[in-house]
C-alpha cells in the first residue's frame, strides 16, 4: 500500500526518517515494521507562533519499495555532428543553455573567460591571502559562474512551475540532493556546487559538446553589419565570436549563433556592445551593504527561543522588505550560517557578497540590505546606457579606498550605522581579508543611506534584537543584478538589432538568481536552436 499524507509536527518528529515512521506508525495505526520507506515530497518550516512546526507532504509506503529515482532523468543524446551554437559563458544560464541544446540536438561550445570549477578555488584563496583579485577568475567569473561559490539557493520567484522543476531535475541528476525537490527553500551549498557543475559539464562534453576555459569573448563576428546614417544603431547578424586564449594571447574564430550569457559583471562586454552602438540601456538596481550578525542571535529572533535552533532545525532565515520614500529596502540573498566573501572582479574595487556551506553551520548569518535605484535617482545622464554601471563602479572604488587599497571591507555595527556613529571596534567577522571601521553613514551616497537607515529602524521594530550593535555592516554590495539591460525581441528572444545573438541570463537583464538564470538560458536555447534549423535550411 501507497498513502499520501500531510503532516504538521514537531521538529524532533521530522528529524529523521526513523522518527517519521515511529509517528506515522502510532498516528495511522500501523505497524512500524511494516512501513518500508516515508519519502518526503514537501518540507516547509512554519517558525510564526512560538511553538515551531515542520509541515511535511510525504509518501508512505508499507510492504512496498520505493520505485528508484525522485526524479525524471533526461535523456542526453550524442550531439557531435550536429550544428553548432556559441555559448559565452559558463553559468547557470550557459550551462543549462548548452545542456538544452544537447536535448534539442545542438552542439554547445561553450566559451568561459575563468578556469575550470575546481583550478578557479586557488585563485579565490589567492584574494584574501594576497588581496589581489584576477580579472578574470574570481568569485563571478570562471565555471558555475557567479552561483558556482553561492549559498546555492534554489528559490525564485518564477511562477513557471513546470519550469522550475524541471531545473531542479537537472540538477539531481548531476548529484544534487533530491531534498531540493521537496524543501520550500532548497539550497544546495557552496561546497556541493562545484561537483554537480563539473557532473554539468562531463555531460556535455561526453555527448560531443565542447567546452573552452580561459577563452574570452573578444567581439560578434558581425556580417553585413551597418549603422544607418543618423541612426546610432547597429543592424546586422552574429556569424559566430571572435575569443582570446587567455593562456597563450592567441585569437581564434567560433561560428554558429551567439548564445550571451556573460553575467552582471561583465563591464568589457558591456564596454564593446556600447562602443559598437548595439542596442543596450540602463536598468534599474539594487545597492547596500552586506549585514552580518552572530547566527545564534537570528536563530533566537526566528525561533523565539533563547536555546535558539536546538538540535533539529536549520540556521534561521529571514526576510525583511518595506518602502522608504518610494524605493524598496530590503534584504537579498540570505546566508544562513555562512561567509561574506569578496566579490570583485578587478583592481581597485571592493565588493562583498555571501555564500554559505551545505550545513549552513558557521557561526555568522548574512544578508545583502539593499535599496532600488532607478537611474533617476542618481542623476544619470539618460543618453548614457552604462550610467548604472559606472554609479557602481564609482561606490566600489570608493570603498577600496576606504578600505586602505586593500580588499580589507570598510564597516560599522549596526546601531553605531543608524545612530550616526563610528564605531570604536568591530564585532568578529567571516570576512576573510578584514574588516575596518569606517563611518558608512557618512560617505554612502545619501539615496542609499538615508534610506538603509530608515529601513533598519523599521525592520528593528518588526523584529525584536534585529537592529544591535552585535550585527555589522560592511560594505558594499552593488552586484545585486545587471546595471545593464541587453535588448531583445519576446518572442524569439533574438537580439533587437543582431540576427543571430541571443542575451540570455542575469547579465543581460532577464535573470536574477541561479534558477531564472537557468530557465533562461534553457528559452534561449530553444529559441537558438530554431534559428540554427532555419539558418541551415536557408
Ligand atoms: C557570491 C554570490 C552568491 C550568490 N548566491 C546565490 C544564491 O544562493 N542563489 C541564487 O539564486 N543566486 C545567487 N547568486 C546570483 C547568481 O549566482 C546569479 O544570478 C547567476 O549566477 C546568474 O547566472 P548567469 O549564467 O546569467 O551569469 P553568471 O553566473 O554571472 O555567469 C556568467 C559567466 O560568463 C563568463 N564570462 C563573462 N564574460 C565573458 C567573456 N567575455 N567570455 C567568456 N566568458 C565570459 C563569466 O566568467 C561567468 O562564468 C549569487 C551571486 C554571487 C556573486
Amino acid at each position: 500500500m501507497i498513502k499520501e499524507l500531510q503532516l504538521r509536527i514537531l521538529p524532533h518528529q521530522a528529524a529523521c526518517e526513523a522518527s517519521l515512521k515511529d509517528y506515522i506508525a502510532r498516528e495511522e495505526g500501523i505497524s512500524f515494521s511494516s512501513i518500508t520507506h516515508v519519502r518526503v515530497l514537501k518540507k516547509s518550516i512554519d517558525a510564526r507562533q512560538r511553538t515551531i512546526y515542520v509541515n511535511l507532504k510525504v509518501r508512505v509506503y508499507v510492504d512496498e519499495e520505493p520505485e528508484d529515482d525522485m526524479y525524471t532523468p533526461i535523456i542526453y543524446k550524442d550531439v557531435s555532428s550536429a550544428p553548432a551554437v556559441v555559448v559565452v559563458g559558463a553559468g547557470p544560464g550557459g550551462l543549462f543553455s548548452a545542456l538544452r541544446l544537447i536535448e534539442l540536438g545542438c552542439r554547445p561550445v561553450v566559451l568561459e573567460r575563468g578556469k575550470d570549477v575546481h583550478e578557479r578555488k586557488r585563485d579565490l584563496a589567492q584574494i584574501a591571502k594576497t588581496h589581489v583579485v584576477d580579472e578574470d577568475s574570481n568569485y563571478c567569473f570562471g565555471e558555475g559562474g557567479a552561483g558556482a561559490f553561492s549559498d546555492g539557493k534554489l528559490y525564485t520567484r518564477s511562477k513557471k512551475r513546470g519550469s522550475v522543476e524541471k531545473i531542479l531535475n537537472v540538477f539531481c541528476q548531476h548529484g544534487a540532493s533530491t531534498s531540493i525537490l521537496a524543501d520550500a527553500h532548497p539550497h544546495i551549498g557552496t561546497d556541493k556546487l562545484p561537483r554537480i557543475i563539473e557532473n554539468m559539464r562531463e555531460t556535455i562534453i561526453r555527448c560531443g559538446g565542447e567546452v573552452h576555459f580561459q577563452t574570452k569573448m573578444t567581439r560578434l563576428l558581425l556580417e553585413n553589419s551597418v549603422t544607418a546614417i543618423g541612426s546610432p544603431i547597429c543592424q546586422g547578424r552574429t556569424a559566430g565570436v571572435e575569443a582570446v586564449d587567455l593562456k597563450n594571447g592567441t585569437f581564434k574564430s567560433f561560428y554558429g549563433p551567439v548564445i550571451l550569457a556573460t553575467g552582471h559583471s561583465a563591464r568589457d562586454v558591456y564596454r564593446y556592445l556600447s562602443e559598437q552602438n548595439i542596442p543596450i540601456e540602463a536598468k534599474s538596481l539594487a545597492v547596500g551593504v552586506r549585514l552580518e550578525h552572530p547566527s545564534q542571535l537570528i536563530d533566537q529572533i526566528q525561533y523565539h527561543s533563547k536555546q535558539g535552533r536546538g538540535d533539529y532545525l536549520p540556521a534561521a532565515e529571514y526576510s525583511f522588505v518595506t518602502q522608504i520614500d518610494n524605493r524598496g529596502v530590503y534584504s537579498f540573498c540570505m546566508c544562513p550560517g555562512g561567509f561574506v566573501i569578496p566579490a570583485a572582479t578587478g583592481p581597485e574595487q571592493i565588493v562583498v557578497n555571501g555564500m554559505s556551506p551545505a550545513n549552513r553551520g558557521t557561526q555568522w548569518s548574512n544578508a545583502g540590505m539593499v535599496v532600488e535605484l532607478h537611474p533617476e535617482d542618481i542623476g544619470a545622464d539618460e543618453t548614457d546606457a552604462l550610467s548604472m554601471m559606472h554609479f557602481q563602479e564609482k561606490l566600489e572604488r570608493d570603498c577600496w579606498l576606504q578600505g586602505n587599497m586593500r580588499q580589507t571591507a570598510p564597516a560599522q555595527r549596526m546601531a553605531d550605522f543608524v545612530n550616526g556613529k563610528l564605531s570604536g571596534s568591530l564585532p568578529r567577522s567571516s570576512y576573510a581579508p578584514g574588516l575596518i571601521s569606517s563611518p558608512l553613514h557618512f560617505w554612502l551616497p545619501p539615496v542609499i543611506s538615508h534610506r538603509l537607515s530608515a529601513g533598519f529602524r523599521k525592520f528593528g521594530q518588526m523584529s525584536r534584537g534585529f537592529l544591535t550593535n552585535e550585527a555589522v555592516l560592511i560594505a558594499v554590495e552593488t552586484r545585486t543584478s545587471s546595471p545593464v539591460r541587453i535588448s531583445r525581441k519576446s518572442d524569439n528572444l533574438q537580439h533587437v538589432s543582431v540576427e543571430g545573438l541571443f542575451p540570455c541570463g542575469e547579465g543581460a537583464g532577464y535573470a536574477g538568481g541561479i534558477v531564472s538564470a537557468a530557465i533562461d538560458g534553457e528559452r534561449c536555447a530553444e529559441m537558438a536552436a530554431a534559428y540554427s534549423v532555419s539558418v541551415n535550411l536557408m
